[in-house]
C-alpha cells in the first residue's frame, strides 16, 4: 500500500471545479437545451466528475449508471473489460452522453460506445472525460469533451483508484 505523504499534487480542488464549470458549459452550448440529455456514469471512478459536472447543466436530464472494469487491482490495462452492472433503457430519438474518469487505451469507452450503439437505439451518443491519456491510446476512439490532458502518470482521487482507495480525494494526485 503506498502511503498517502508520497501523493504529489497534480490538480487542485480549485482547478478541477473550475475546469468542469467550463466543460459544462461547452456541452450546454453544444446540445439543444430543450431536449433530454441522458448522462451515463461509468461507475467507480466517474462518480466525482458526474456528480459536479451534472450541476452546471441547463437541459433536463436523465441519469444512468454503468459499472465496467478493466484495471482490477493493477496500474495496467488488463486488456479486456469486465461488464459488472450493463442494464440500460431504451434512448429511442435522443441524446447519450457517456462519463468517464480517464481514457486510457480505449478499450473501455469502445466496448461502451459500441454496447449503446448496438442496445440502446440512441440518437446519438457523445463522451465526455476528466482526463484524456492519449499516449496510451490503442483504439480509435476520441472523447467529445475532455476536461484535461494527462501524460503517463498513474493519477488518483477525484474518483479515481489505486486498489480501491484515495477516490474521496478532492484533488488529483500522482505516486513518484
Ligand atoms: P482504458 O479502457 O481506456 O484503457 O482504461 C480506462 C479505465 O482505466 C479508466 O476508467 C480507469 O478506471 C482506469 N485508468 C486508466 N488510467 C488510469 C490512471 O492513471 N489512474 C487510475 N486510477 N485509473 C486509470
Amino acid at each position: 500500500m503506498k502511503k498517502i505523504e508520497e501523493l504529489k499534487v497534480l490538480i487542485d480542488k480549485k482547478t478541477l471545479a473550475n475546469r468542469i464549470k467550463e466543460l459544462a458549459v461547452e456541452i450546454n452550448s453544444t446540445y439543444d437545451n430543450n431536449s433530454t440529455l441522458n448522462l451515463i456514469c461509468v461507475l467507480k471512478g466517474a462518480v466525482m466528475f458526474y456528480t459536479e459536472l451534472i450541476k452546471h447543466l441547463k437541459m433536463p436530464v436523465k441519469m444512468e449508471f454503468v459499472r465496467l472494469s478493466s484495471y482490477g487491482s493493477s496500474t495496467q490495462s488488463k486488456g479486456e473489460v469486465k461488464s459488472l452492472n450493463l442494464s440500460l433503457p431504451d434512448f429511442e430519438g435522443q441524446n447519450v452522453l457517456v462519463v468517464e474518469d480517464i481514457i486510457d487505451t480505449g478499450l473501455t469507452l469502445d466496448f461502451l460506445v459500441k454496447f449503446i450503439k448496438q442496445n440502446c437505439q440512441a440518437k446519438d451518443v457523445k463522451l465526455a472525460v476528466l482526463f484524456d491519456k492519449k499516449c496510451a491510446r490503442k483504439y480509435d476512439i476520441k472523447p467529445d469533451f475532455s476536461a484535461f490532458q494527462v501524460d503517463d502518470k498513474f493519477i488518483v482521487g477525484f474518483g479515481l483508484d489505486y486498489e480501491g482507495f484515495y477516490r474521496n480525494l478532492d484533488y488529483i494526485g500522482y505516486f513518484e
